[in-house]
């Protein structure tokens, strides 16, 4: 008993992950668990926010707060996100530049950073696209 509770919930880890990886739209939990529904039909919210816990706490998943609700990202690598006021759209950026000013201007100054999270704001090309 024991035993197949513990293999469910690895299971369904393993599902809500997967979904996380498949998605660079940074979704919320509602998003991830109609997903989740469609491969695990008899999963909980609860459970998908369960999970995303655990998996956040493992490191295996980013959850990033936009002032209102979380959203989760499957990326866990060094990056930096946009969001759009416009749209709500969180985007990936890829631009390590920024990474080295901030850690030789610290770094001078005695701090060891270790990590740390950058979120630009404004309108996305989409959207800006839009407008015109
Ligand atoms: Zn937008
Ligand atoms: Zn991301």
């Amino acid at each position: 008993m024991e035993k197949n509770v513990k293999r469910r919930n690895t299971q369904q880890r393993k599902v809500i992950l997967e979904i996380l990886r498949s998605t660079d739209i940074h979704p919320t939990a509602d998003w991830i668990y109609e997903k989740a529904r469609q491969v695990i039909p008899n999963i909980s919210l609860g459970t998908v926010y369960r999970n995303l816990k655990i998996l956040k706490d493992e490191g295996l998943i980013l959850e990033l707060n936009d002032g209102k609700q979380s959203r989760f990202d499957g990326r866990v690598d060094q990056h930096f996100h946009f969001k759009c006021l416009s749209c709500n759209s969180i985007y990936d950026i890829d631009n390590r530049k920024i990474v080295n000013i901030e850690h030789n201007d610290l770094r001078k100054e005695g701090y060891q950073v270790q990590s740390f999270d950058v979120v630009f704001s404004g309108i996305c090309p989409k959207c800006n696209g839009n407008q015109n």
